[in-house]
């Protein structure tokens, strides 16, 4: 048994995730300042209202409030009638106005549920809560002039975020990816965020506890921070129950703390403790009017949303014959997604499988090391012409290589090869006649009954006329050729 196995059999862990999204918004989100900060100059996307100078009011941002309707919706969340904006109080130098604007008991969505696919089959995360709050600054530690110093740079002061909280419903660094990648490829669909982790436009965190199998009482929590890429969220989590496994078998006590995922040592470490929950101080926001969600705006806001994944990965099985698992693979990458439904439309859904094969196979292993694009249209002519036997399927991948590559038209690289699959039976007979004289050993194992001499033979064809025979000819002329002769 794996350490961690052997950890899993005796404890269960109890995992909560909080994921921060930065919405897709021209303006920040009580203000009219660009979120266009990328590169920009400290402290040049600043104003009154998100500097939290005094006497300033703050004006709510719609397309933020309707980015966390869509979500709710499309996590099958409930928005209140009406909701009201709460300030959540603490000192820190990022956070100029000694406050956040945020929602604390009547958040946009709640009770929402998402559900996708894990190595063990589907899973269902409940999904608490998913509210808007707006970013606080950013702290730069430098040196100047031989000084330490601390620089504070506000261009991301008031940008709006969205908060989503899970349930403790995960059990394994897995499923909390997994979560993580849904919730992101969601994001993604609808258009609320870029949601690039890279680039803090999608921060995650993780709540982890352990406890006795069998259990009902949760463990102290331990909250992980600093997690930058998908597989660090599995690996952190994974890390992280096995170091509070160790401690408790060795007597000793999980504390409640921050701790931070170390990339390069692959292990987190302690940042700082946690006594108690922080308080806040929340209280309603006196400068800001509840907002009222009509149920019109709210199915208008619903009519708007696109097919999401889970929709698309069915219709995908139901309506195009897809595998579970290649409808899974083209969905969760949204460029193969946009590729195969521009592709289907062209070339029609009874080629679709040819196409996911295509999709699958070779431009998703292409994507990953070379720069590259593929015209759908194109896509879709060249799986038509493998259809109809004009090409072989092997001579096919090596057009769509090279079509990726050089952005040719398909016809132009098969005229340009000669790529032209051989149908013609008078050649394919002169091909096959000529490696059966070639090879008699092959023939004489075919004829005393090994039937592997069959497809030896078959290869050499392929081999000697460039992969361009049409195989399915190629073995009826052999077969034919060979019992005939008998
Ligand atoms: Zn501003």
């Amino acid at each position: 048994m794996t350490v961690a196995g052997a950890v899993a059999s005796r404890y269960e862990a109890v995992i909560g995730i909080e994921i921060h999204c930065q919405l897709k918004t021209v303006s920040k989100m009580f203000c009219g300042c660009s979120t266009d900060i990328d590169g920009a100059a400290p402290n040049s996307h600043c104003c009154p209202v998100c500097l939290g100078l005094p006497g300033v009011l703050p004006t709510i941002n719609k397309a933020a409030v309707e980015w966390v309707i869509a979500t709710g919706s499309a996590i099958e969340a409930t928005t209140p009638a009406a909701t009201r904006w709460d300030r959540k109080n603490y000192f820190y130098p990022d956070l100029p106005k000694g406050y956040q604007i945020s929602q604390y008991q009547l958040p946009l969505a709640a009770n929402g549920r998402l559900t996708f696919d894990t190595s063990e089959g589907p899973f269902t995360v409940r999904i608490r809560r998913a509210h808007l709050e707006e970013d606080t600054g950013r702290l730069q530690h430098a040196e100047l002039d031989g000084r330490r110093v601390s620089l504070i740079d506000y261009n991301r002061s008031g940008m709006p975020l969205m908060e989503i909280v899970t349930e403790p419903d995960i059990r394994t660094g897995e499923q909390a990816r997994r979560y993580a990648e849904e919730l992101r490829l969601l994001m993604k669909t609808i258009g609320a965020s870029d949601a690039e982790m890279e680039n803090g436009q999608m921060r995650v965190e993780a709540n982890v506890s352990i406890r006795p199998r069998g259990r009902e009482e949760f463990g102290t929590r331990v909250e992980v921070k600093n997690m930058n890429s998908m597989k660090a969220v599995e690996r952190a989590i994974a890390f992280e129950i096995e170091r509070q496994a160790g401690l408790i078998d060795g007597g000793g006590a999980v504390q409640m703390e921050t701790r931070g995922w170390d990339d390069p040592s692959q292990s987190t470490y302690h940042m700082r403790l946690k006594e108690e929950e922080n308080d806040y101080r929340y209280f309603p926001e006196p400068d800001l009017p509840p907002l009222i969600t009509t149920p019109e705006w709210l199915a208008a806001i619903k009519t708007r949303l696109p097919e999401l994944p889970a929709a698309r990965r069915t219709r995908y099985q139901t309506e195009l014959g897809l595998s579970p698992y290649d409808a899974s693979v083209i969905v969760n990458d949204a460029d193969a997604s946009t590729l195969f439904e521009d592709a289907v439309k062209t070339s029609g859904s009874g080629l679709a499988k040819s196409l996911a094969n295509m999709i699958t196979g070779e431009y998703l292993r292409l994507v990953k090391t070379a720069e590259g694009h593929v015209d759908p249209a194109e896509l879709a002519k060249l799986v038509l012409t493998i259809d109809q036997g004009a090409v072989s399927a092997t001579v096919g991948k090596n057009i769509f290589v090279e079509h990726f590559e050089s952005g040719q038209p398909v016809t132009s690289i098969i005229e340009k090869h000669g790529y032209r699959q051989i149908s013609d039976a008078g050649v394919l007979a002169k091909a096959v006649e000529q490696v059966l004289e070639a090879n008699p050993a092959a023939v004489a194992d075919y004829r005393a009954g090994k039937a592997a001499a069959a497809g030896f033979l078959v290869g050499q064809v392929m081999k000697a006329t460039r992969g361009q025979a049409n195989a399915a000819m190629v073995q009826a002329a052999l077969r034919e050729r060979l019992d005939r002769s008998e």
